[in-house]
């Protein structure tokens, strides 16, 4: 093969394995992508379930407090008592409670409750469990959800800012012989749920609010227990949310990198008030933030539940990926190797076939009906543009007593010899065949007739000189004509076989020249 075609084979390898490999990759991008999706919607629907999960255990167990615990006439009964009396009666029956129910409160607080909160029926403090030195102040306006039971006698479930901490909030009303007495709050913070979703996983957990819903709420004083959060300015976040149990995957300082890291894609989400999932990267491994929206009660979204979490699925996503996309440069390189391959051997088949159709098998030179082919197109050529053309036809002199004396094998290689001899002193522009038997001819195109008759001459005398075999002499006789204007393929052919028969005619080893 030659090396243009070995360069031709390369060039088709190379554009058909990106030819297949490209909707190969578009083809496992997209599904690498759409593997990516699946896994952080169901990363995102699993966070908020958790979420819910421990939301719904606490509000249960609130109700049993409240029930068991609270719900007792000794309490509704003091409560009751406490809207009609005066300051100082009002700190009697303060302390009172306290000291009936300070036991409980440190119980709870223990597990995760902050607020153990009573109010009077004008929506008024009554007694702070977490702040008992504070007392008086009208939560009208403040508290919506005591608002709400103070309204319907019904209890009242959800998130809310308050003013000293924000809190899941649990608000039951207090009845005392069907007599509305005041409600009673038992709330819990962020902290306590994160302390429950820790015993499942070792994600670290956060909790930000808007600042704007804080800072109206919130008492001054109390505005220490948040700081500023870094995913974003328009949030702030609970000091207590940042305590971090000992067995989690991030400390503080990994969790300020990754929010740092996530703040620009974190402010365009956070309005959105969906939840969402961000994905970085924190020492080589892939990290998933999932954020929950919290609405407060008045079903507003003032805050958000976030989780971080290593991640080992996605890995796994990108390794398949990678291995796929080998695989399919693999394949891609292989199926076109093989593809030109079969090409090229069709071609080396078709050429083959040619070369039989047109070849002598003995002497390796054209045979009748390649020269043929060659010489009606040189004929039309030479025609068309009045170019002269020649043609000589030889036979070997007496070839039969070769054969008969020396035997079939050595005629043979007499036949290869003239064939090897005459084919050495042509031109690659000239046509030589075998016409069959011991019978050859030579189309010389642009060849006058005096010029082939020359070149006759030369062959006779090579052929005539060369010594075939020990005391062998093979002579030839040579036939030489130039085309005529009017000349067909038949009667060209006709003339130089005369002119071949006169040489023969005439004593053989001879050329003869018709006009
Ligand atoms: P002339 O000088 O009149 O041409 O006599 P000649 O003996 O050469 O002519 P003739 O036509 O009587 O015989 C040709 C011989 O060539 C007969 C045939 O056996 C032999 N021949 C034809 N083809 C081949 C071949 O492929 N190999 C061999 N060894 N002999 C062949
Ligand atoms: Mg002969
Ligand atoms: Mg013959």
């Amino acid at each position: 093969m030659k090396a243009s075609t070995y360069l031709y084979a390369l060039l088709a390898i190379v554009l058909l394995s990106i030819a297949l490999y490209i909707p190969a990759y578009l083809f496992l991008n997209q599904q690498k992508q759409e593997k990516t999706q699946l896994h952080f919607s169901n990363q995102i629907s699993q966070t908020d379930i958790e979420f819910e999960a421990i939301k719904n255990s606490y509000e249960l167990v609130s109700k049993s407090i409240f029930d068991n615990v609270i719900n007792k006439e000794d309490v509704v009964s003091l409560v009751k008592k406490a809207n009609a009396q005066d300051d100082e009666g009002k700190a009697v029956l303060r302390q009172k409670l306290y000291t009936m129910l300070l036991p409980l409160y440190k119980n709870l607080n223990a597990q995760g409750i902050r607020q153990l909160h009573f109010h009077l029926k004008n929506s008024v403090s009554f007694l702070r469990f977490h702040r008992p030195k504070k007392f008086g102040d009208s939560l009208e306006g403040v508290r919506y959800s005591i608002n709400k039971v103070n309204r319907t006698f019904k209890p009242e479930h959800g998130f809310e800012e308050g003013r000293v901490f924000n809190g899941f909030r649990h608000v039951y009303p207090l009845i005392y012989k069907n007599k509305f007495a005041g409600t009673v709050e038992i709330s819990y913070s962020f902290n306590a749920l994160r302390h429950e979703q820790m015993k499942l996983s070792t994600a670290s957990y956060n909790f930000i609010m808007l600042k704007e819903i804080i800072s109206e709420k919130a008492w001054k004083s109390e505005l220490t227990n948040y700081e500023n959060c870094l995913l974003s300015p328009l949030y702030l976040q609970d000091k207590s949310s940042l305590v971090q149990a000992k067995k989690s995957d991030f400390t503080q300082d990994e969790l300020k990198i990754i929010n740092v890291s996530l703040a620009v894609q974190a402010q365009k989400k956070l309005p959105s008030e969906v939840s969402f999932l961000l994905h970085t990267k924190l020492k080589n491994k892939n990290v998933l933030v999932i954020f929950i929206p919290v609405l407060n009660v008045e079903n507003k979204q003032v805050a958000y539940f976030i989780s971080y979490a290593y991640d080992k699925i996605i890995s796994n996503i990108e390794k398949t990926y990678e291995v796929e996309l080998y695989v399919a440069t693999f394949t891609a390189i292989i199926l076109s190797i093989l593809f030109v391959l079969y090409i090229l051997s069709q071609k080396r088949t078709a050429k083959a076939l040619e070369r039989l159709a047109t070849t002598d098998p003995l002497t390796g030179i054209a045979n009748r009906n390649k020269l043929n082919i060659i010489l009606e197109k040189s004929m039309h050529l030479s025609l068309r543009y009045k170019l002269p053309l020649s043609v000589i036809f030889f036979d070997i002199d007496h070839f039969k007593k070769i054969n008969d004396e020396h035997g079939h094998d050595a005629g043979d290689t007499v036949l290869t010899t003239i064939a090897t001899l005459i084919n050495h002193h042509i031109r690659s522009s000239d046509v030589f065949a075998r016409w069959g038997g011991e019978e050859f001819i030579i189309v010389l195109p642009e060849t006058e007739h005096d010029k082939a008759h020359m070149l006759a001459e030369k062959f006779r005398k090579i052929i005539n000189d060369y010594k075939f075999l020990p005391d062998v002499t093979v002579t030839c006789s040579f036939g030489v004509t130039q085309l005529h204007e009017n000349d067909d393929e038949s009667s060209l052919l006709k003339r130089v076989d005369n002119a071949l028969y006169s040489a023969k005619e005439h004593g053989r080893n001879k050329v003869v020249e018709l006009a």
